[in-house]
Parts: structure tokens; sequence; C-alpha cells
């Protein structure tokens, strides 16, 4: 049997425990992710900032190398002068050619004495912080080379222009593992590309231009240069970044899991220490069969003679400690344990009365059941499988039904009831009167017993009050052709008091209190003695009407 109940405090630090853990571990990849993102920043900061410097230092050789011919006076498309130019390109390393354009005339020539511009401008003038130095992007005309053209415009009308090929402009930083996915541009401060390194850099716009999901997409660095109009963006995917910080988000991860293991531990022992406890006690007392029946005597207050009795539970310890009901049996109603337990008590009362009962027929025993048993048939299946083929009969059982607790399914109990009844057994209604079952729940459920509460009998001379809510009680099994039990008689007076009453049946302390079954059958053996073998079944007696021939009898056997 498995009875995986909870203790409430268990399942409070489970929750809070792994609430802590996904907070932690949640808490751990944000931080984790913000410290992968800083730390890519700055190194893209760094690439950019150097690109920038590398741009500048290019730009500055361009501008050197057409200082240096408007200084030697370069102003003409000769011969000496084209050498000049040719010179002067070779002598600057980022500098791939430089072209003139005579004041008057406008007649051009580059470094190889070639008439026509041989990069092409693609974007408009852009000047910089110096009105007479514009730039341009250009490209080659036979297409693929592309860069920036610097125009400088001498004071005498002559103009000197230099041509800075992209890869000397946007020089490839990277690290190796980013130069894949990631890209290094450089930009005219109008937007105009002049130039990229890395092979990223489709993937990288792209995911500019559609914003991704928090904790991807890409990381950035925007680097201005406060000398030439230009600016660097270094770009690189999150997710690149992010490969090398997997193998501590899987360790946080596996920290999560052994502190939620841990949180299960702990809320285990705190289980076991507070609700589970006490639970497993009660499963392995069934186990052990450590319930048992006391037997209190029903006496017919009118003859003195025994009608039977009401089986009460008692938990007996290994120790030999005897529990009453009201120290386990709530829990064990709440735990959903009541239906095993009351099934080994029916188990224990077939032992204990099966002979004593068998010889004697009249003898009622009376079995308590819990709201549970009324919300399924199964205890009609467990009354036949224990009492079916034993010697008690049907007709010498009881089931007992509590007026404390309303039942829960009147439909299904109204079936159990009348399946007890189909077998022969009757049904009681306990604890009359402290409930709030009315009439018509009565004649609806239609029981044969009615069981007075020991509140009211107790009350009897002593509170004026409790006379008419005997005398109620009374009616109302009369009317619904119920039998009464007084329950709790502790005095004679109220034994008197009852008989006026026209009520019959009694338990209480005034004869007996819950007895073992030993004691309770050496009293059962002395009060109806077998006088003749019983070849004949002595008449049945009923709880309240003494049927005449049983009262003959009675007689006989006190005269
Ligand atoms: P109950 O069914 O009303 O049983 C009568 C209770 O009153 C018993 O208490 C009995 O010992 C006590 N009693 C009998 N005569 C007197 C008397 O003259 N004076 C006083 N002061 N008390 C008297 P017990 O055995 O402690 O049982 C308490 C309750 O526990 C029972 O009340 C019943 O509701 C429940 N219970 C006991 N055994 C079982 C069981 O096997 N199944 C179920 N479902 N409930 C049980
Ligand atoms: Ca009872
Ligand atoms: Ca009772």
């Amino acid at each position: 049997m498995a009875f995986g109940k909870v203790s409430a405090w268990s399942l409070v630090v489970v929750v809070i425990g792994l609430l802590i853990t996904a907070l932690m571990v949640g808490g751990g990849q944000v931080l984790l992710a913000n410290s992968a993102r800083n730390n890519a920043q700055s190194t893209l900061d760094d690439i950019g900032r150097r690109v920038v410097d590398s741009a500048e230092q290019s730009f500055d050789e361009a501008l050197t190398a057409m200082t240096g011919l408007a200084v030697q006076g370069v102003d003409r498309c000769t011969e000496a002068n084209i050498d000049q130019l040719r010179r002067a390109v070779y002598s600057a390393y980022a500098v791939k050619e430089i072209g003139l354009t005579e004041a008057a005339g406008g007649v051009h020539c580059d470094h190889l004495g070639r008439g026509a511009p041989h990069m092409q401008p693609v974007s408009d003038a852009f000047e910089g912080r110096n009105p007479a130095i514009r730039f341009r992007a250009v490209v080659s005309v036979e297409g693929g080379a592309s860069g920036a053209m610097l125009t400088w415009d001498q004071s005498d009308g002559t103009i000197f222009s230099a041509v800075v090929l992209g890869r000397a402009l946007a020089v490839d930083l990277l690290p190796d593992d980013w130069r894949t996915v990631g890209a290094a541009v450089i930009r005219l401060d109008d937007g105009t590309l002049l130039a990229s390194a890395g092979s990223g850099m489709a993937a990288v716009e792209d995911d500019a231009k559609h914003p991704p999901a928090i904790g991807s997409g890409i990381v950035e660095s925007h680097v201005h240069s406060d000398r030439y109009p230009i600016q660097v963006t270094v770009a690189v995917p999150f997710e690149v970044v992010w490969k090398d910080y997997e193998d501590l988000d899987s360790y946080i991860k596996a920290g999560g899991v052994l502190l939620a293991i841990f949180v299960i531990s702990i809320a285990g022992l705190i289980a076991r220490n507070t609700g589970d406890g006490p639970i497993n006690e009660i499963e392995h007392a069934i186990q052990n069969s450590e319930f048992l029946p006391y037997y209190q005597p029903v006496v017919d207050i009118r003859t003195g003679r025994l009608e039977g009795c009401e089986a009460l539970i008692r938990w007996k310890k290994p120790d030999g400690t005897v529990l009453s009901p009201g120290a386990f049996i709530g829990l064990a109603e709440a735990t959903g344990l009541a239906v095993p337990m009351t099934r080994l008590l029916m188990e224990k009362v077939r032992d204990d009365l099966e002979q004593v009962y068998h010889e004697r027929p009249h003898l009622k025993v009376s079995i308590n059941l819990f709201r549970d048993h009324f919300d399924s048939i199964d205890i009609t299946e467990d009354v036949e499988q224990i009492f079916g083929k034993s010697k008690i009969r049907y007709r010498q059982l009881v089931f007992e039904v509590t007026e404390r607790e309303p039942l829960a399914d009147l439909d299904t109990a109204k079936l159990v009831i009348r399946r007890l009844q189909s077998f022969g057994c009757r049904v009681a209604l306990d604890d009359a009167g402290t409930g709030h079952s009315g009439l018509a729940y009565l004649q609806e459920l239609a029981m044969d017993v009615l069981k007075i509460d020991k509140l009211f009998v107790d009350a009897i001379g002593t509170n004026r009050y409790a006379a008419p809510i005997i005398h109620s009680l009374v009616g109302l099994a009369r009317n619904c052709h119920m039998s009464v039990i007084a329950e709790g008689v502790e005095t004679v007076e109220q034994i008197e008091y009852l008989k006026a009453l026209g009520i019959s049946a009694a338990q209480g302390y005034v004869f007996a209190p819950p007895l073992p079954a030993a004691a309770f059958l050496k009293l059962a053996t002395a009060m109806e003695p077998l006088k003749y073998e019983s070849l004949v079944e002595p008449p049945d007696l009923d709880f309240v009407d003494i049927e005449p021939a049983g009262l003959d009898k009675r007689k006989r056997r006190a005269g």
C-alpha cells in the first residue's frame, strides 16, 4: 500500500526551495550572460579604437604625400612631375593612387600618367574639418577594389587626389574565432560604406535590421574618429561570444540540480518529523495488526439480558500501551487509512465472536463506519468477504453511521445502506441529535436503529431541555420504524427515565465499559448461558421490541 501523503510543511519547503533554486539558476545565467556581453563589448571597443587609429594613420600618410608634392611645387602634368607622383605613391604604404588636376584648363594626370581618373566616386564629396579636403567613397573602374579618395584643393587652384584602399583602412583586427561571423565596418560620417573586414558583415547587418531576441542578438561597438569624418562599427553575434561561457553555464545548471536535490532531501527530513511520521506509523500498525476491537455490552434494560455489543477500536502498541480512538482515528480518516483499518477490525470481530455468537444468534454486534465508507460500494464487498462464510450471521451485524458529520454523496450512501440491508445487516444512526439530519434525511436513508447520543442521556435530571429532545428523538424513531438505543448511560435514574420513555436498549458505564475480547466473551457466556444443546436455534431478539417468546423464556429462566 502506498500512502504518499506529504505534510504541508514539507510541501512548503519543496516549493520555496525550488523557487530559490530557479531564482538562483536564472539569476546566475543572467549574470553570466551580462558578464559575457560586457567582456565582448570591451574587446570590441578596443578593436574599434585600433581600426580607427589605423585608418587615421592611412589618411595621415595620404595627406603627408600630397603636402610633400605641393611643397615640391608639383602643379603640372609634366613627365618629371608624374615621376614625382609615382615616387610619392611608392613611398606611402597606404596610398595606392595619386592624381593631379592642373589649375588652369583642368588637365588631369595620375602617377601612371593616365589622363582619366582610375577610381570612380560612388558617393558625394564629404567635407572634413578642413573644408579644402574632401572625402569620397570610390571603386576602381574595373570593379573590385574600393576605398576612399581624398581631394585637396590648393590655394593656387591645383587639386591633388589620393586613394587609400579599403584594406589599408579596415584592417582586420578581429580574433580568429570571430573573423568568420563578425565584422569591422568603416564608413564616412554620412553612412557611405568605405571598407569592411571579417566575413560576418551580412549576418551582422541583417541582425541589426531585425532586432533579435533577448539573450541572442549581436554585440557591437561604434568608434568615431576625432580627426577625420569616419566611424567604425565592430560587431559579433552574441551566440558566438556565449560559446566560451557554455561550460560555466552547465556548471550553474548542475549546481541548480544539486541544490534542488538538497532541498527535496531537507523537505523529506521535515516531512518525517512532522506529518508523514504518524501516517507511516498507522500504516505500519495496520500491517502489524496492532488495531483491535474492545466490546461494550448493549443491555435490555427491561429484562437485564444481553442484546449484543458495540465494537470500539483500540490501538495496542508493541510496548503494551492501549490508545483510545480519539488519539488516531482523525488522522487515519484524513489519510485514507480508515478503510483498511476497518477491514482489519472486522476480521478481528469475526475471529473473536464467531463461536459465541454462532451459539447465541440473538446477539448483535455493532461496527462503526467512517464517512469514506459511504462514498463507494467497496465496504459491502469487504463485509461479504469477511462475514459471508463466517458463522456470524448477517442479521447479527449492525453498521453505525455517525450523524456528527453529514455524508458527502447521499446517493452512494443510500446504495451502500440498501446493499447492507439486502444481506440482512442493519444500519444505525450513531450520535443522533448532534448533527443536522432532519426527518427527511432519515426517511431517505431508511436506517434501522437510532442511537441517542450520550449528550442527551447525560442531561437527564440535570437539564430540563433534555427531556423534550429525547422525546422528539424517540418520536422520530417510531415514525421511521427504527429501534432505539441510549448511549452513555451512567446512572440508575437514567435507566428509570429511559424505561419510562419506552426505550429498552442501552449501553454505558453503568453496565460495563468497552472490554477486551476475553472479558466480553466471559460476560456474554455468563449472561446468556446455553441451557440446552442448540439443536433448535433460540428466537432472534430485536434491540427494542422483545418478542413475546423471548420474554416468556426470560420469565421462565428468572422463575
Ligand atoms: P461512539 O461510537 O459514540 O462510541 C461510544 C463512545 O463512548 C466510546 O468511546 C465509549 O467508550 C464511550 N462510552 C460508552 N459508555 C460511556 C459512558 O457511560 N460514559 C462515558 N463517558 N463514555 C462512554 P471510545 O471507545 O473512546 O470511542 C470514541 C469514538 O470513536 C466512538 O464514539 C466512535 O465515534 C469512534 N470509534 C471508535 N471505534 C471506532 C471504529 O472502529 N470505527 C469508527 N469509524 N469509529 C470508531
Ligand atoms: Ca458508535
Ligand atoms: Ca455514539
